[in-house]
Protein backbone atom coordinates (compact mmCIF):
# COMPACT_ATOMS: atom_id res chain seq x y z
CA UNK A 1 0.00 0.00 0.00
CA UNK A 2 1.26 3.58 -1.01
CA UNK A 3 2.20 5.57 2.32
CA UNK A 4 -0.19 7.91 3.20
CA UNK A 5 0.95 11.79 2.49
CA UNK A 6 -1.94 13.89 3.29
CA UNK A 7 -2.06 14.83 7.16
CA UNK A 8 -5.73 15.22 7.32
CA UNK A 9 -5.39 11.69 6.20
CA UNK A 10 -2.92 11.10 8.82
CA UNK A 11 -4.21 12.54 12.06
CA UNK A 12 -7.67 10.90 11.14
CA UNK A 13 -6.15 7.15 11.27
CA UNK A 14 -4.22 8.37 14.04
CA UNK A 15 -7.66 9.40 16.02
CA UNK A 16 -9.57 6.30 14.83
CA UNK A 17 -7.44 3.77 16.19
CA UNK A 18 -6.76 5.66 19.69
CA UNK A 19 -10.20 5.53 19.64
CA UNK A 20 -10.65 2.34 19.34
CA UNK A 21 -7.82 1.63 21.61
CA UNK A 22 -9.42 3.02 24.17
CA UNK A 23 -13.05 1.48 23.06
CA UNK A 24 -14.82 4.42 23.16
CA UNK A 25 -18.05 4.63 20.50
CA UNK A 26 -17.06 5.25 17.00
CA UNK A 27 -19.41 8.64 17.67
CA UNK A 28 -16.25 10.14 19.59
CA UNK A 29 -14.48 9.53 16.06
CA UNK A 30 -17.57 10.59 13.75
CA UNK A 31 -17.66 14.12 16.09
CA UNK A 32 -13.66 14.80 16.37
CA UNK A 33 -12.39 14.09 12.94
CA UNK A 34 -13.11 17.14 11.67
CA UNK A 35 -12.48 20.45 12.89
CA UNK A 36 -15.66 22.53 14.55
CA UNK A 37 -14.96 25.23 12.40
CA UNK A 38 -12.72 26.26 9.41
CA UNK A 39 -12.62 29.37 7.89
CA UNK A 40 -11.03 30.81 4.76
CA UNK A 41 -9.71 34.32 3.97
CA UNK A 42 -9.02 36.30 1.16
CA UNK A 43 -6.59 38.76 1.86
CA UNK A 44 -5.90 41.91 -0.77
CA UNK A 45 -2.63 43.67 -0.64
CA UNK A 46 -1.23 46.50 -2.34
CA UNK A 47 2.15 45.28 -3.99
CA UNK A 48 5.39 47.33 -3.63
CA UNK A 49 4.94 47.70 -7.73
CA UNK A 50 1.64 49.79 -6.95
CA UNK A 51 -0.53 46.66 -8.31
CA UNK A 52 -3.48 44.63 -6.26
CA UNK A 53 -2.64 41.05 -5.45
CA UNK A 54 -5.17 38.25 -3.36
CA UNK A 55 -3.75 35.62 -0.93
CA UNK A 56 -5.90 33.48 0.46
CA UNK A 57 -5.81 31.90 4.22
CA UNK A 58 -7.10 29.49 6.72
CA UNK A 59 -7.99 29.02 10.21
CA UNK A 60 -8.95 25.93 11.60
CA UNK A 61 -10.17 25.65 15.05
CA UNK A 62 -10.66 22.13 15.76
CA UNK A 63 -12.51 21.43 19.13
CA UNK A 64 -13.16 23.80 21.89
CA UNK A 65 -14.49 21.33 24.27
CA UNK A 66 -11.75 22.03 26.72
CA UNK A 67 -10.77 25.38 25.94
CA UNK A 68 -10.32 27.88 23.91
CA UNK A 69 -8.61 26.80 20.81
CA UNK A 70 -5.20 27.54 20.77
CA UNK A 71 -2.09 26.92 17.68
CA UNK A 72 0.19 28.63 15.02
CA UNK A 73 0.11 30.76 11.89
CA UNK A 74 2.35 29.84 8.74
CA UNK A 75 2.88 31.30 5.97
CA UNK A 76 3.88 28.90 2.95
CA UNK A 77 3.64 28.51 -0.86
CA UNK A 78 2.57 24.40 0.34
CA UNK A 79 -0.43 25.95 2.91
CA UNK A 80 -3.56 24.41 1.60
CA UNK A 81 -6.54 23.34 3.77
CA UNK A 82 -5.79 19.47 4.49
CA UNK A 83 -3.15 20.63 6.46
CA UNK A 84 -4.13 23.48 8.05
CA UNK A 85 -6.68 21.14 9.15
CA UNK A 86 -4.49 18.28 10.09
CA UNK A 87 -1.80 21.11 11.72
CA UNK A 88 -5.36 22.10 14.54
CA UNK A 89 -6.55 18.80 15.40
CA UNK A 90 -2.54 18.03 15.70
CA UNK A 91 -2.46 20.86 18.36
CA UNK A 92 -5.55 19.45 20.14
CA UNK A 93 -3.55 16.23 20.90
CA UNK A 94 -0.69 18.21 21.67
CA UNK A 95 -2.57 20.65 24.42
CA UNK A 96 -4.79 17.50 25.70
CA UNK A 97 -1.17 15.64 26.60
CA UNK A 98 0.37 18.71 28.11
CA UNK A 99 -2.84 18.96 30.37
CA UNK A 100 -3.77 22.15 28.65
CA UNK A 101 -6.81 23.95 28.81
CA UNK A 102 -7.33 24.50 25.14
CA UNK A 103 -8.48 22.65 22.07
CA UNK A 104 -6.58 22.49 18.56
CA UNK A 105 -6.39 26.05 16.19
CA UNK A 106 -4.03 26.32 13.15
CA UNK A 107 -3.74 29.10 10.24
CA UNK A 108 -1.65 29.77 7.36
CA UNK A 109 -1.48 32.40 4.37
CA UNK A 110 -0.82 30.40 0.99
CA UNK A 111 2.41 33.03 0.20
CA UNK A 112 6.27 32.90 -0.26
CA UNK A 113 7.55 35.65 2.33
CA UNK A 114 10.38 35.63 0.79
CA UNK A 115 8.65 37.31 -1.69
CA UNK A 116 7.28 40.15 0.00
CA UNK A 117 8.78 43.34 1.13
CA UNK A 118 8.56 44.14 5.09
CA UNK A 119 5.60 46.31 4.03
CA UNK A 120 3.80 43.88 2.26
CA UNK A 121 4.53 41.24 4.81
CA UNK A 122 2.66 43.54 7.49
CA UNK A 123 -0.03 44.27 5.05
CA UNK A 124 -0.73 40.60 4.64
CA UNK A 125 -0.60 40.14 8.50
CA UNK A 126 -3.19 42.82 9.39
CA UNK A 127 -5.62 41.77 6.92
CA UNK A 128 -5.74 38.46 8.04
CA UNK A 129 -6.35 39.00 10.72
CA UNK A 130 -8.91 42.07 9.77
CA UNK A 131 -10.91 39.27 8.47
CA UNK A 132 -10.71 36.74 11.23
CA UNK A 133 -10.93 39.20 14.62
CA UNK A 134 -14.86 38.11 14.90
CA UNK A 135 -13.97 34.78 15.53
CA UNK A 136 -10.34 35.11 17.71
CA UNK A 137 -9.73 36.57 21.14
CA UNK A 138 -8.26 35.11 24.24
CA UNK A 139 -11.60 32.96 24.86
CA UNK A 140 -12.00 31.74 21.53
CA UNK A 141 -8.78 31.49 19.75
CA UNK A 142 -5.64 32.06 20.33
CA UNK A 143 -2.72 32.48 17.63
CA UNK A 144 1.25 32.13 17.75
CA UNK A 145 4.00 32.03 15.05
CA UNK A 146 4.83 28.83 13.63
CA UNK A 147 6.67 28.45 9.78
CA UNK A 148 7.85 31.63 8.79
CA UNK A 149 6.17 33.65 11.45
CA UNK A 150 7.75 35.53 14.73
CA UNK A 151 7.12 37.78 17.08
CA UNK A 152 7.88 40.84 14.93
CA UNK A 153 4.50 39.90 13.05
CA UNK A 154 2.38 38.30 15.92
CA UNK A 155 3.21 42.47 17.35
CA UNK A 156 1.74 43.60 13.71
CA UNK A 157 -1.29 41.21 14.87
CA UNK A 158 -1.77 42.20 18.28
CA UNK A 159 -1.84 45.92 17.00
CA UNK A 160 -4.61 45.11 14.12
CA UNK A 161 -6.80 42.97 17.23
CA UNK A 162 -6.71 45.81 19.29
CA UNK A 163 -7.88 48.32 16.83
CA UNK A 164 -10.87 46.13 15.99
CA UNK A 165 -11.92 45.70 19.19
CA UNK A 166 -11.09 49.10 20.52
CA UNK A 167 -8.71 48.30 23.34
CA UNK A 168 -5.42 46.48 24.22
CA UNK A 169 -5.92 42.86 24.63
CA UNK A 170 -2.77 41.09 24.72
CA UNK A 171 -3.90 37.45 25.65
CA UNK A 172 -5.33 37.38 21.96
CA UNK A 173 -1.80 36.21 20.58
CA UNK A 174 1.57 34.51 22.01
CA UNK A 175 4.93 34.92 21.32
CA UNK A 176 4.56 38.32 21.37
CA UNK A 177 7.17 40.66 22.10
CA UNK A 178 7.79 41.39 25.80
CA UNK A 179 7.26 44.85 25.09
CA UNK A 180 3.71 43.92 24.10
CA UNK A 181 2.72 41.49 26.95
CA UNK A 182 5.22 38.59 25.88
CA UNK A 183 6.48 35.89 28.18
CA UNK A 184 10.38 35.69 29.01
CA UNK A 185 11.33 32.33 27.42
CA UNK A 186 9.25 31.60 24.76
CA UNK A 187 10.71 32.13 21.89
CA UNK A 188 13.39 29.29 23.07
CA UNK A 189 10.20 27.28 24.66
CA UNK A 190 9.74 25.10 21.65
CA UNK A 191 13.61 23.84 21.80
CA UNK A 192 14.12 23.68 24.96
CA UNK A 193 11.02 21.40 25.15
CA UNK A 194 12.70 18.94 22.21
CA UNK A 195 15.72 19.20 24.30
CA UNK A 196 14.29 17.95 27.58
CA UNK A 197 12.31 15.33 26.01
CA UNK A 198 15.45 13.68 24.26
CA UNK A 199 17.56 13.57 27.14
CA UNK A 200 14.99 11.80 29.14
CA UNK A 201 15.13 9.34 26.05
CA UNK A 202 18.40 9.13 26.06
CA UNK A 203 18.29 8.42 29.77
CA UNK A 204 15.50 5.72 29.72
CA UNK A 205 17.85 3.71 26.62
CA UNK A 206 20.97 4.43 29.66
CA UNK A 207 22.97 6.66 26.89
CA UNK A 208 25.06 9.83 28.15
CA UNK A 209 24.10 12.92 26.24
CA UNK A 210 27.81 13.88 26.35
CA UNK A 211 29.52 13.23 22.89
CA UNK A 212 25.68 11.69 21.46
CA UNK A 213 26.23 12.70 18.43
CA UNK A 214 22.63 14.67 16.56
CA UNK A 215 21.75 15.80 13.58
CA UNK A 216 19.04 18.42 12.88
CA UNK A 217 16.92 19.11 9.66
CA UNK A 218 15.73 22.68 9.37
CA UNK A 219 17.54 25.51 11.49
CA UNK A 220 14.71 28.34 12.15
CA UNK A 221 12.93 28.88 15.33
CA UNK A 222 12.97 25.18 16.41
CA UNK A 223 16.25 23.61 14.90
CA UNK A 224 18.38 26.07 16.20
CA UNK A 225 17.17 26.45 19.60
CA UNK A 226 17.28 22.50 19.93
CA UNK A 227 20.67 22.59 18.94
CA UNK A 228 22.12 25.25 20.72
CA UNK A 229 20.30 23.48 23.89
CA UNK A 230 21.73 20.21 23.12
CA UNK A 231 25.02 21.36 22.19
CA UNK A 232 24.94 22.74 25.87
CA UNK A 233 24.06 19.53 27.32
CA UNK A 234 27.69 18.07 25.75
CA UNK A 235 26.07 16.49 22.59
CA UNK A 236 27.76 16.69 19.82
CA UNK A 237 25.73 18.64 16.95
CA UNK A 238 27.27 17.49 13.48
CA UNK A 239 24.75 18.38 11.27
CA UNK A 240 22.01 21.00 10.45
CA UNK A 241 19.95 21.92 7.16
CA UNK A 242 17.51 24.60 6.09
CA UNK A 243 15.54 24.63 2.84
CA UNK A 244 18.86 26.03 1.04
CA UNK A 245 21.43 23.34 2.23
CA UNK A 246 23.36 22.00 4.82
CA UNK A 247 26.46 21.94 7.19
CA UNK A 248 28.14 18.79 8.17
CA UNK A 249 31.13 18.20 10.25
CA UNK A 250 31.74 14.61 11.63
CA UNK A 251 33.89 16.73 14.98
CA UNK A 252 31.06 18.69 15.80
CA UNK A 253 29.78 22.27 14.84
CA UNK A 254 29.98 25.17 16.77
CA UNK A 255 26.07 25.73 16.76
CA UNK A 256 26.05 29.26 18.12
CA UNK A 257 28.43 30.64 15.46
CA UNK A 258 26.28 28.42 12.80
CA UNK A 259 22.96 30.54 14.46
CA UNK A 260 25.46 33.95 13.21
CA UNK A 261 26.45 32.50 10.11
CA UNK A 262 22.65 31.34 9.03
CA UNK A 263 21.63 35.11 10.45
CA UNK A 264 24.22 37.15 8.11
CA UNK A 265 23.87 34.33 4.74
CA UNK A 266 20.34 33.44 4.82
CA UNK A 267 21.39 29.88 5.03
CA UNK A 268 23.89 27.41 6.81
CA UNK A 269 25.23 26.11 3.52
CA UNK A 270 28.78 27.20 3.23
CA UNK A 271 29.31 27.43 7.17
CA UNK A 272 33.24 27.34 7.23
CA UNK A 273 34.64 23.74 8.53
CA UNK A 274 31.72 21.93 7.14
CA UNK A 275 30.50 20.31 3.76
CA UNK A 276 27.10 19.81 2.17
CA UNK A 277 25.17 16.88 2.39
CA UNK A 278 21.66 16.30 0.87
CA UNK A 279 18.95 15.18 2.95
CA UNK A 280 18.95 11.77 1.61
CA UNK A 281 22.49 11.58 3.34
CA UNK A 282 21.13 13.25 6.97
CA UNK A 283 18.70 11.12 7.91
CA UNK A 284 21.14 8.39 7.00
CA UNK A 285 24.12 9.78 9.31
CA UNK A 286 25.28 7.71 12.02
CA UNK A 287 24.23 10.05 14.53
CA UNK A 288 22.42 8.59 17.94
CA UNK A 289 19.45 11.72 17.69
CA UNK A 290 18.12 12.77 14.37
CA UNK A 291 15.70 15.88 14.62
CA UNK A 292 13.52 16.67 11.87
CA UNK A 293 12.44 20.08 12.79
CA UNK A 294 11.63 21.09 9.29
CA UNK A 295 7.95 20.26 7.86
CA UNK A 296 5.57 16.99 7.39
CA UNK A 297 6.77 14.17 5.43
CA UNK A 298 10.09 14.27 5.43
CA UNK A 299 11.22 10.67 7.14
CA UNK A 300 8.95 8.97 4.98
CA UNK A 301 9.84 4.79 4.48
CA UNK A 302 12.36 5.14 2.24
CA UNK A 303 14.50 7.45 4.42
CA UNK A 304 13.20 5.40 7.73
CA UNK A 305 14.98 2.22 6.23
CA UNK A 306 18.41 4.19 6.18
CA UNK A 307 18.45 5.78 9.84
CA UNK A 308 20.73 4.51 11.74
CA UNK A 309 19.98 6.86 14.99
CA UNK A 310 18.33 5.39 18.13
CA UNK A 311 16.14 8.29 19.37
CA UNK A 312 14.29 10.87 16.57
CA UNK A 313 12.49 13.42 18.78
CA UNK A 314 10.02 14.84 16.17
CA UNK A 315 10.42 18.76 16.68
CA UNK A 316 8.26 19.34 13.50
CA UNK A 317 5.02 18.50 13.51
CA UNK A 318 3.94 15.64 11.62
CA UNK A 319 7.34 15.09 10.06
CA UNK A 320 7.18 11.32 9.98
CA UNK A 321 4.82 9.12 7.22
CA UNK A 322 2.94 6.10 8.87
CA UNK A 323 4.74 3.99 6.67
CA UNK A 324 8.83 5.83 8.05
CA UNK A 325 6.29 5.14 11.46
CA UNK A 326 5.97 1.58 10.80
CA UNK A 327 10.03 1.18 10.11
CA UNK A 328 11.61 3.48 13.02
CA UNK A 329 9.23 0.85 15.15
CA UNK A 330 10.61 -2.56 13.25
CA UNK A 331 13.78 -1.17 13.86
CA UNK A 332 13.39 -0.48 17.83
CA UNK A 333 13.85 3.20 16.97
CA UNK A 334 12.44 5.51 20.39
CA UNK A 335 10.15 7.47 18.43
CA UNK A 336 9.74 10.92 20.73
CA UNK A 337 6.05 11.97 19.04
CA UNK A 338 5.55 15.29 18.04
CA UNK A 339 2.37 15.91 20.07
CA UNK A 340 4.83 15.04 22.70
CA UNK A 341 8.26 16.43 21.19
CA UNK A 342 7.21 20.07 20.16
CA UNK A 343 5.12 20.91 22.76
CA UNK A 344 7.35 23.17 25.30
CA UNK A 345 6.02 26.24 22.32
CA UNK A 346 2.27 25.77 23.37
CA UNK A 347 3.19 25.21 26.68
CA UNK A 348 4.97 28.23 27.30
CA UNK A 349 2.62 30.10 25.00
CA UNK A 350 -0.25 29.13 27.71
CA UNK A 351 2.09 30.56 30.38
CA UNK A 352 2.45 33.77 28.51
CA UNK A 353 -1.72 33.85 28.36
CA UNK A 354 -1.79 33.12 31.86
CA UNK A 355 0.51 36.22 32.98
CA UNK A 356 -1.73 38.66 30.22
CA UNK A 357 -4.70 37.14 32.44
CA UNK A 358 -2.72 38.15 35.57
CA UNK A 359 -1.36 41.41 34.04
CA UNK A 360 1.71 40.00 36.44
CA UNK A 361 4.73 38.57 34.98
CA UNK A 362 7.15 35.66 35.61
CA UNK A 363 10.99 35.76 36.02
CA UNK A 364 12.89 33.46 33.21
CA UNK A 365 13.50 31.10 35.59
CA UNK A 366 10.20 30.92 36.86
CA UNK A 367 8.69 30.02 33.42
CA UNK A 368 11.73 27.25 32.96
CA UNK A 369 10.84 25.68 36.19
CA UNK A 370 7.04 25.57 35.51
CA UNK A 371 8.41 24.18 31.83
CA UNK A 372 10.80 21.39 32.79
CA UNK A 373 7.71 20.53 35.16
CA UNK A 374 5.72 20.30 32.33
CA UNK A 375 7.80 18.70 30.27
CA UNK A 376 8.89 15.77 32.56
CA UNK A 377 5.36 14.86 33.25
CA UNK A 378 3.63 14.81 30.07
CA UNK A 379 7.29 12.25 28.98
CA UNK A 380 6.37 10.28 32.23
CA UNK A 381 2.33 9.72 31.55
CA UNK A 382 2.79 9.04 28.36
CA UNK A 383 5.90 6.58 29.13
CA UNK A 384 3.42 4.78 31.67
CA UNK A 385 0.81 4.72 28.95
CA UNK A 386 3.23 2.92 26.88
CA UNK A 387 4.69 0.46 29.19
CA UNK A 388 0.87 -0.24 30.26
CA UNK A 389 -1.02 -0.99 27.05
CA UNK A 390 2.31 -2.18 25.31
CA UNK A 391 2.30 0.23 22.62
CA UNK A 392 4.97 2.91 21.13
CA UNK A 393 5.30 6.43 22.39
CA UNK A 394 3.11 7.97 19.32
CA UNK A 395 0.22 5.76 20.40
CA UNK A 396 0.61 5.74 24.17
CA UNK A 397 0.49 9.82 23.41
CA UNK A 398 -2.62 9.50 21.60
CA UNK A 399 -4.43 7.55 24.41
CA UNK A 400 -3.09 9.86 26.59
CA UNK A 401 -4.80 12.89 24.37
CA UNK A 402 -7.96 11.17 23.45
CA UNK A 403 -8.73 10.05 26.78
CA UNK A 404 -9.02 13.78 27.71
CA UNK A 405 -10.84 14.54 24.94
CA UNK A 406 -13.17 12.17 25.72
CA UNK A 407 -13.57 13.40 29.23
CA UNK A 408 -14.20 16.81 28.45
CA UNK A 409 -17.22 15.59 26.14
CA UNK A 410 -18.52 13.18 29.08
CA UNK A 411 -18.55 16.00 31.44
CA UNK A 412 -20.44 18.11 29.04
CA UNK A 413 -23.19 15.47 29.00
CA UNK A 414 -22.53 14.31 25.50
CA UNK A 415 -20.71 11.06 25.98
CA UNK A 416 -21.29 7.97 28.64
CA UNK A 417 -18.08 6.80 29.71
CA UNK A 418 -18.78 3.23 31.65
CA UNK A 419 -15.80 2.41 32.93
CA UNK A 420 -12.88 5.22 33.61
CA UNK A 421 -11.04 5.95 30.29
P1 LIG B 1 10.89 28.40 10.99
O1 LIG B 1 10.24 29.06 9.82
O2 LIG B 1 11.52 29.24 12.04
O3 LIG B 1 12.01 27.36 10.46
C1 LIG B 1 11.77 26.36 9.52
C2 LIG B 1 13.12 25.82 9.09
O4 LIG B 1 12.94 24.68 8.25
C3 LIG B 1 13.94 26.81 8.28
O5 LIG B 1 15.32 26.67 8.64
C4 LIG B 1 13.73 26.36 6.85
O6 LIG B 1 14.77 26.77 5.98
C5 LIG B 1 13.74 24.87 7.09
N1 LIG B 1 13.15 24.10 5.98
C6 LIG B 1 12.00 24.31 5.33
N2 LIG B 1 11.84 23.38 4.38
C7 LIG B 1 12.93 22.58 4.45
C8 LIG B 1 13.38 21.46 3.72
N3 LIG B 1 12.64 20.97 2.73
N4 LIG B 1 14.56 20.89 4.08
C9 LIG B 1 15.30 21.37 5.08
N5 LIG B 1 14.92 22.43 5.80
C10 LIG B 1 13.77 23.02 5.48
O7 LIG B 1 9.78 27.43 11.60
P2 LIG B 1 9.75 26.78 13.06
O8 LIG B 1 8.86 27.62 13.89
O9 LIG B 1 11.12 26.45 13.50
O10 LIG B 1 8.92 25.44 12.75
C11 LIG B 1 9.56 24.23 12.32
C12 LIG B 1 8.63 23.07 12.59
O11 LIG B 1 8.33 23.04 14.01
C13 LIG B 1 7.26 23.13 11.91
O12 LIG B 1 6.83 21.82 11.63
C14 LIG B 1 6.36 23.74 12.97
O13 LIG B 1 4.99 23.42 12.77
C15 LIG B 1 6.92 23.06 14.20
N6 LIG B 1 6.62 23.72 15.47
C16 LIG B 1 6.96 25.03 15.70
C17 LIG B 1 6.70 25.59 16.94
C18 LIG B 1 7.13 26.99 17.29
O14 LIG B 1 7.00 27.37 18.47
N7 LIG B 1 7.64 27.78 16.37
C19 LIG B 1 6.05 24.85 17.92
C20 LIG B 1 5.73 23.52 17.67
C21 LIG B 1 6.02 22.98 16.44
Amino acid sequence: MADQTNPFLIVQGQLHRAVHQLSLPESVYEWFKEPARVVRVSVPIHRDTGTVETFIGFRSQHTDVVGPTKGGLRFHQNVDEDEVKALSMWMTFKNAVMNLPYGGGKGGIICDPEHLSDRELEELSRGYIRQLAPVMGPEIDIPAPDVNTNPKIMGWMVDEFDKVRGHHTPGFITDKPLVLGGSLGRVEATGRGVQLVTLRALEHLAMEPKGAKVAVQGFGNVGSHAALLLEGSGCKIVAVSDVRGSAYNPDGLDVKAAIKFSEEHGSVKGFPGSREISTDELFALDVDVLIPAALENQLDARRATTVKAKVVAEAANGPTTPGGDEILNEKGVFVIPDILANAGGVTVSYFEWVQNGMGYYWSEEEVDEKLVDAMSKAFNKVYKMREAHNVTMREAAYLVAVSRIAEGAAARGWLHIPSKV
